[in-house]
């Protein structure tokens, strides 16, 4: 049986197709490609039990993952974070079967391992040996991580105002570490330069087609751990939004596997009022987004002005009759302190944003009582010590 499925790459704008044995970008016609698996064959000789049995590593679905041999992978071990049940908070917002997904516990301190850990392996397998991103930090942490376990070079260019402890990941690891004053999309402009320049692999977000395979892997993982059946809504901090496309591909994949039946959760986008171009497409209805000038918010890994797959999050949404909210940073805060003091986890701001966004959606009534409910918590607190104010401690003397 092959170690993968893999298939071919595909445009999901202009249909044309590329191989997975080259480096590929994007497509001639600018948009991101997305990797084909061959499902029929895979269906015959796979079954959701033979999984049961694995590792508990997101490498459990090496078949639906592009890297043809697994002397390829690199992993720190990555995936197979838990589900957890919050009751004590959903009791809070009347959603009684909430549950949060906590990818704090993953290599790096956030999700965007998963990104790397499949992007970098295929990145190895086919003899790519240095590669440059722009980033607001979690992104650039993890890739420089696993490039250093992969023996590749890292280019890695980042906003001055990102959250440091980001910048420590990317400078221990031996990356090149370049500071901008400026937002992501300042950094892809430099990085495309450099790109073009030099003939490096550039990694940016969705400009390489693997980092999204990686990050569908929180969908699997969901369906898996609810037993092969959904929850009614997802929601997701959306920044660039590959972990909601993802979520989506891996959906409509295991749908054609039979593995999963029925109506797909209701997936939901969630931004910050700072930066909310997803939220302001999805209320005209678009099917693309506008650039978002003077973007700002504590929740740094969603400040993207303008994601180059907003049509692919937008689709998403809409094929799963989901929806679009924007949180204000107070409201972010608030949840991740009531988070914490009711449930014992420390979340990072970005997974805060899903529990106002799931608090204001209960409200006006889009969700209701008795829906199951995932939110995806993206990161560690741990990584944002600035965002939370200590209450100053009252010395006793005797
Ligand atoms: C990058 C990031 C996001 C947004 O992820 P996308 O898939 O690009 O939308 C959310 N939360 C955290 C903590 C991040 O680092
Ligand atoms: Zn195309």
């Amino acid at each position: 049986m092959p170690f993968s499925y893999v298939s071919h790459l595909t445009c999901p704008k202009c249909k044309r197709t590329y191989s997975v044995r080259k480096k590929q970008q994007l497509c001639f016609c600018g948009s991101p490609l997305l990797v084909e698996y061959q499902l029929e064959e895979l269906k015959k000789n796979l079954s959701p039990t033979d999984i049961g049995e694995r590792e508990p590593s997101l490498w459990r679905y090496h078949e639906l993952l592009p890297i043809k041999s697994a002397d390829h992978i690199v992993s720190l071990g990555e995936g197979m974070t838990p589900l957890i049940p919050t009751p004590k908070l959903g009791r809070n917002l009347s959603i009684p079967n909430l549950y949060i997904k906590d990818e704090g516990t993953i290599p790096t301190g956030s999700f965007k391992a998963r990104g790397a850990a499949v992007g970098i392996s295929k990145a190895k397998e086919l003899g790519i040996r240095e590669l440059a991103m722009p980033t607001n930090g979690n992104a650039g942490a993890a890739w420089a991580l696993y490039a250093a376990r992969a023996d590749m070079k890292a280019t890695i260019v980042l906003p001055v105002d990102a959250p440091t402890i980001t910048r420590a990941e990317c400078s221990i690891s031996g990356a090149k570490l370049h500071l901008i004053h400026g937002r992501i999309s300042d950094a892809g402009k430099i990085v495309a330069q450099m790109v073009a320049e030099k003939g490096i692999y550039d990694v940016s977000t969705l400009k390489e087609p693997y980092r999204i395979e990686g990050k569908k892997t929180m969908g699997i993982e969901i369906a898996e751990q609810f037993n092969w059946k959904l929850p009614d809504v997802i929601l997701y901090p959306t920044g660039g939004g590959v972990g909601l496309i993802g979520i989506y591909k891996s959906f409509k994949e295991l749908q054609n596997l039979g593995w999963i039946q029925g109506r797909l959760p209701r997936l939901v986008a969630v931004q910050s009022t700072g930066c909310a171009p997803i939220v302001k497409a999805w209320k005209e209805k678009k099917n693309s987004s506008e650039f978002c000038t003077n973007s700002t918010t504590v929740a740094f890994g969603i400040n993207v002005p303008k994601a180059l797959g907003d049509f692919l999050v937008l689709e998403a949404i809409y094929q799963t009759d989901g929806c679009a909210v924007a949180v204000d940073d107070d409201m972010m805060l608030q949840e991740q302190k009531r988070v914490a003091s009711l449930e014992g986890l420390f979340i990072c701001p970005e997974g805060a944003a899903t529990i106002a966004a799931a608090r204001v959606l209960r409200e006006n009534g889009w969700i209701q009582e008795q829906e199951t409910v995932v939110a995806l918590n993206t990161g560690l607190g741990l990584k944002y010590p600035n965002t939370v104010q200590i209450d100053t401690p009252v010395l006793l003397e005797d």
